[in-house]
């Protein structure tokens, strides 16, 4: 939020507060007493002449005590999946383990709360990881001036809880993205319908913060995690999202993808993965359902431990992610020398039932589904 802005928000604050407590009342009875000033941010920043300084003094008295610059303003939820809540002006939410930041004109639903922290839960019974872990967090990223206009101080700065960040969608080529520190969405991905496919965004991007805020073990796996999050969630929780689908049914998918590249080399096309971007979810949603169905969710924090480890060692945060060599040896160090040769065997025999569960159940729903 730039500076000029920064008086009305501060008036509404106090207003909101005087309204509704007691206590408040008792500080803005007092101010009338008292003789305040007008802060000089209020009268320099809105550039307005000595008379209108007045006027606008005399508007706006009784003035309460001007609260410091920190206290931004929150966002009440209601609680009732009802009700929609429009932000207006940039607002932020605290809760359990996260910090919900709005920016002005966004609607969320009165239980976004409630909805987030299920579907936090969710993912965290999943994969048996924890979003309450700050010990790889290197620092926050710089959303609050990409999205913010540099608002909210420094709340949460370091990170403690997930910063999820929804904006209005600009429609300029702009697409959701996740970090350890930091989800960014849009609006219509906190909606949480019960029958449409609105939580898809929510549950990759918040992927990304739960496995990169406990290790960095490589864009391979955590791109895979986020897609077999959708996988996942989807099917457990009915949501019909067609283009899950295509990254994983064989034959569907973009570009010259080939599964039978990865049969036949499945170690030199996880190197490849650094190379393709696109490869990295089309792999990645591959080996993820591979480890999960082989070792259990508890390889996911055995992973992440050990690429943590191998980071803080080498003083080297990004070791794994810049070196494919690196993240196989970590990776066949939490399972077997033979992984990748098991991951292929295992692509072959039971990989296409995962494709096919997908699609009848996309069909199940109602979807029309067109296969090769
Ligand atoms: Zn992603």
């Amino acid at each position: 939020m730039k500076a000029f802005k920064l008086p009305v928000t501060l008036l509404l604050v106090i207003s909101v507060i005087a309204a509704s407590t007691s206590c408040s009342k008792q500080v803005a009875e007092e101010t009338e007493e008292t003789e305040w000033s007008m802060p000089s941010v209020i009268t320099t920043s809105e550039g307005n002449s000595e008379e209108e300084e007045a006027q606008v003094e005399e508007e706006t008295v009784p003035t309460p005590t001007p609260v410091p610059e920190d206290e931004w303003p929150q966002i009440e939820l209601s609680g009732n999946k009802d009700d929609r809540i429009t932000v207006t002006q940039n607002s932020y939410y605290e809760g359990e383990d996260f910090f919900l930041f709005a920016e002005e004109g966004v609607t969320l639903r009165g239980s976004a709360a409630e909805d987030i922290e299920r579907i936090m839960g969710e993912l965290e019974d999943l994969y048996d990881l924890s979003f309450d872990t700050n010990d790889h967090i290197t620092g926050d990223i710089n959303w609050r001036e990409l999205y913010m206009d540099g608002d909210f101080g420094d709340i949460n700065n370091d990170c403690y809880k997930v910063n999820i960040v929804v904006i209005n969608d600009p429609h300029d080529g702009t697409v959701q993205w996740g970090h350890e520190t930091v989800a960014v969405l849009f609006e219509q991905d906190l909606m949480f319908e019960d029958d449409e496919n609105t939580d898809i965004a929510f549950y990759h991007e918040m992927t990304h913060a739960l496995q990169l805020r406990n290790g960095r073990v490589s864009n391979v796996f955590s791109e895979g995690m986020a897609v077999y999050s959708q996988y996942a969630m989807c099917l457990n929780d009915e949501y019909p999202n067609y283009s899950t689908l295509c990254y994983v049914y064989d034959g569907l998918a973009w570009g010259d993808f080939s599964v039978e590249d990865i049969i036949s080399d499945p170690e030199g096309e996880y190197a490849k993965t650094y190379d393709d971007y696109e490869l990295t979810y089309l792999y990645g949603v591959r080996f993820v359902a591979f480890l999960m169905d082989t070792y259990g969710p508890e390889i996911f924090g055995r992973l992440c431990d050990a690429a943590y480890d191998y980071e803080t060692q080498n003083n080297d945060i990004y070791a794994l992610h810049d070196d494919p060599q690196l993240s196989i040896d970590v990776i066949k160090s939490c399972t077997s020398d033979d992984v990748f040769e098991q991951f292929s065997v295992w692509l072959s025999e039971s990989w296409p039932e995962y494709g096919q569960t997908y699609a009848d159940f996309l069909i199940s729903q109602g979807v029309e589904v067109w296969l090769p």
